[in-house]
């Protein structure tokens, strides 16, 4: 089944970039959109982020054969509960949250009778909002779906389809695994950014005005990381709990050694773990996941 009509639940950046990817991308298909801010649908009209902006969800979601919910994890239930009614029941229920394992509990329990397929693109930055979205930004970045075992196949072909033709790669993965990976690829270093930037600006004896003045010194880059939205990254965090916590016990190992490697002089070590992580950087640019340009393309 190929997909013709799309309900968009949340327009803020991942919800108002699969709409313009859409349009750009895939204009045959009709896409309607919903978000919970009045604001947010007002921004949305403006922006032209899908081509109708429904007053309710259930209205947005009356015709659709496939629903995306682009809300933070937290609120997937309570935005699954609030077009249940509405939602026609050949309909494909998908989302894009963080994490995987959570939100297909919560989808499954407020939509027993449904065909849920959950998904993960892996693209984003560190904006949010109606205003933040951009129709390049799934373009050769990976999209992670998490069928359960016995999801209906035909439903995962075209969700997939679907998410090529807005540019993506697909993986299929159990949804525990991918919590695990993402916990080490994406959570754990929102966690270390959040950390290093709140540290460095409750010291006592280097000041605010120093740590922003000395900040190319890579806290900047950290920066970045830690702007992203407190209310998603709060809901990831509070929804991946057990894979962050057993990867954070990884991290505190290996932070430790690194401790008394520095403590006993031992520069081998360092220097082994430097080269390593080097060569992973390689490896990234290699497959098209970054940029090699120095210093992230910055202009100096
Ligand atoms: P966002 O820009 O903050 O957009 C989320 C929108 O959903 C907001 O406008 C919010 O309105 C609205 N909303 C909240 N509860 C709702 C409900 N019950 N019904 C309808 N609308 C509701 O967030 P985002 O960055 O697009 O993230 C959305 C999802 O994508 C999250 O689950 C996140 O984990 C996932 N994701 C994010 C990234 C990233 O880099 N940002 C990458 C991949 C996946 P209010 O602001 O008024 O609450």
């Amino acid at each position: 089944m190929s997909i013709q009509n799309v309900a968009i639940i949340g327009l803020g950046l991942l919800g108002g970039s699969i709409g313009l990817a859409i349009k750009e991308r895939a204009p045959e298909i009709a896409t309607t959109g919903f978000d919970a801010s009045d604001t947010v649908r007002k921004r949305a009209r403006k922006r032209g982020l899908v081509s109708h902006v429904a007053d309710t969800a259930g209205e947005a979601v009356s015709n659709a054969d496939l629903v995306i919910l682009c809300v933070p994890v937290g609120a997937m239930g309570e935005a699954a509960a609030s077009l249940a009614d509405a939602l026609p029941s050949n309909a494909i229920i998908s989302d894009v949250g963080s994490s995987k394992e959570s939100v297909a509990i919560a989808l499954s329990e407020v939509l027993p009778d449904h065909t849920i397929i959950p998904a993960h693109p892996v693209a984003g930055t560190e904006q949010s909002g109606p205003d933040a979205g951009f129709a390049t930004l799934f373009a050769d970045r990976w999209c992670i779906l998490t069928p359960a075992e016995d999801a209906d196949e035909a439903a995962v072909a075209s969700l997939s389809e679907f998410w090529e033709k807005l540019g993506s790669k697909i993986e299929i993965m159990d949804a525990k695994h991918h919590d695990l990976v993402l916990a080490v690829t994406s959570h754990i270093p929102h966690l270390i950014a959040y950390t290093i930037v709140g540290t460095a600006s409750d010291l006592e004896d280097v000041t605010r005005s120093e740590v922003i003045k000395y900040s190319a010194g890579g806290f900047r880059d950290f920066t970045r990381i830690a702007a992203s939205d407190p209310v998603m990254w709060r809901d990831v965090f509070l929804n991946n709990k057990s894979a962050v916590l057993e990867m954070l016990g990884r991290f505190s190992e290996d932070l430790t050694a690194l401790q008394r490697a520095i403590r006993s002089g031992d520069g081998e070590t360092l220097h082994e773990l430097f080269s390593r992580t080097r060569a992973i950087r390689r490896s990234i640019i290699e497959q098209g996941q970054d940029d090699a340009a120095p210093d992230f393309g910055r202009e100096h």
